[in-house]
């Protein structure tokens, strides 16, 4: 492993930092970016964080990795992880885009039409037009090629009926890229074909699903006799499931760290220095040293691992499955950290509230936003087969419908 920056990583920050200080405040000593959680209405976020996306965008600075045509600077993955780095220490709304920018827009550049890169990439980066993923189904979301909503084709257009959930911001998102079952007689993952649907269109109805902490982040999506036009189709016809493959590569890239939610062990030492227990600071106490001592050497193990792949981007290789390593490590640890923290907190604990504690509802969005960051993007089961297969080399899962044509795939519906 190398921590330090090479030459040229160094004058890349200097030039990023540059750029931030003339356009955004800093942090404060000990003050906290801005998480997503909690609703894109919560202090007007969403618009603000356009305000800063087309910000970013007007001075390359949005999306830094993709090619200069489209609005980016063509840099290097490590370049984008200082610019990460860099970006985090300012006041600035978080990145509401990632689904559109980190996923969508990679399949569009490596399996759309020269118009479709011209029509929809530019939009999306500046954020005028946001996208959502239109991926799993009540009946298919680990097994994703198990999905069933279909797509017919009618002339020059294609038949939309279906349901697909979780949909990530459908109800405020202007497209959506969807996979489609196209044909059932072929094998499950060959009869698959991607499409861009516009979320305004006749016959597309967008039901949010009301969360825990209150907030509606994500929706179901029902299609019912949806027309779109074959040059919405991204890919070949029942080529679907490559074009599939890159946004969920891209996903796991996306949100894979398991980073960015909730209050961390800083602010989680400031609570135990600042708890009253039995008339001491709770951090005086074995137990509570003792719990905190291990979240401290578990968050540091990740913060070493991590900086496997950062050498390895450094070095212009490709991070391996290893990475996976880091949201199903990082996410049950972060959930437990938070639910100790809810704990010190006593009855103050046990509220939403943001007035209720000196460091607000932090640790309660923590955790209970952890449970859905342990299903999204892989859950910790199929991380777990992941490490396994790919990693340590165990024997497969057996896949015992792998070969089947879908609709003889047996369904227990009768
Ligand atoms: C916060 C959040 C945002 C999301 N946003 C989107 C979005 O924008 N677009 C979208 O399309 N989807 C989205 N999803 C859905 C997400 O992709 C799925 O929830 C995920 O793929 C798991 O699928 P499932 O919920 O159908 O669970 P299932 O796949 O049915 O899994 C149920 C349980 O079985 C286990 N399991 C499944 N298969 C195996 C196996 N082979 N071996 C061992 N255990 C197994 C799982 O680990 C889990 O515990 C989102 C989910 C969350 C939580």
């Amino acid at each position: 492993m190398d921590f330090n920056d090479t030459p040229d990583e160094a004058k890349f920050r200097v030039e990023a930092r540059a750029w931030l200080d003339a356009n955004a405040e800093r942090l404060a000593p000990g003050e906290r970016r801005e998480s997503p959680m909690g609703g894109e209405g919560r202090k007007g976020l969403l618009e603000r964080a356009r305000v800063w996306q087309r910000t970013k965008a007007d001075a390359g600075w949005a999306c830094i990795t993709w090619p200069v045509e489209y609005g980016g600077r063509g840099a290097t993955a490590i370049q984008n992880v200082i610019w990460g780095q860099e970006e985090s220490r300012y006041r600035v709304p978080p990145n509401m885009f990632s689904i559109g920018l980190g996923m969508l827009a990679p399949t569009i550049m490596a399996h759309g039409t020269p118009e479709q890169k011209q029509r929809y990439l530019k939009p999306m980066l500046r954020s005028d037009e946001i996208w959502c993923q239109l991926f799993s189904e009540p009946a298919a979301g680990s097994d994703l090629a198990g999905l069933r909503t279909s797509a017919v084709r009618d002339g020059s257009d294609w038949i939309l009926n279906g349901q697909k959930i979780w949909t990530s911001g459908a109800h405020y998102c202007k497209w959506g890229m969807i996979v489609t079952r196209t044909d059932p007689a072929a094998k499950k993952h060959a009869g698959i074909t991607y499409f861009i649907v516009d979320m305004q269109a006749k016959g597309v109805e967008i039901r949010p699903i009301r969360q825990i902490n209150g907030a509606s982040d994500f929706n179901e999506v029902f299609f019912s006799d949806v027309r779109i036009p074959d040059t919405y189709r991204v890919g070949a016809v029942n080529d679907g499931w490559r074009c599939a493959l890159t946004t969920l590569m891209n996903e796991r890239a996306t949100i894979g760290s398991g980073q960015g939610f909730g209050l961390g062990i800083h602010e989680l030492l400031q609570l135990a220095r600042e708890t009253d227990w039995n008339g001491r600071p709770a951090l005086e106490d074995p137990s509570v040293r003792q719990r905190i001592a291990e979240f401290y050497i578990g968050l540091k193990g990740l913060e070493y691992t991590s900086y496997r792949t950062l050498t390895a981007l450094s070095r212009g290789q490709t991070p391996g499955p290893e990475n996976a390593i880091g949201k199903m490590v990082g996410a049950p640890l972060r959930q437990r950290l938070s639910s100790f923290a809810i704990e010190l907190q006593g009855a103050a604990g046990a509220t939403l509230d943001e007035g209720s504690t000196p460091l607000g509802a932090g640790f309660q969005h923590g955790w209970l936003g952890a449970p859905g960051l342990r299903i999204a993007g892989g859950t910790d089961e199929i991380l777990h087969n992941i490490v396994a297969e790919r990693v340590l080399g165990l024997p497969g899962e057996p896949r015992v419908d792998k070969d089947l044509a879908f609709q003889d795939v047996p369904t227990g519906r009768g």
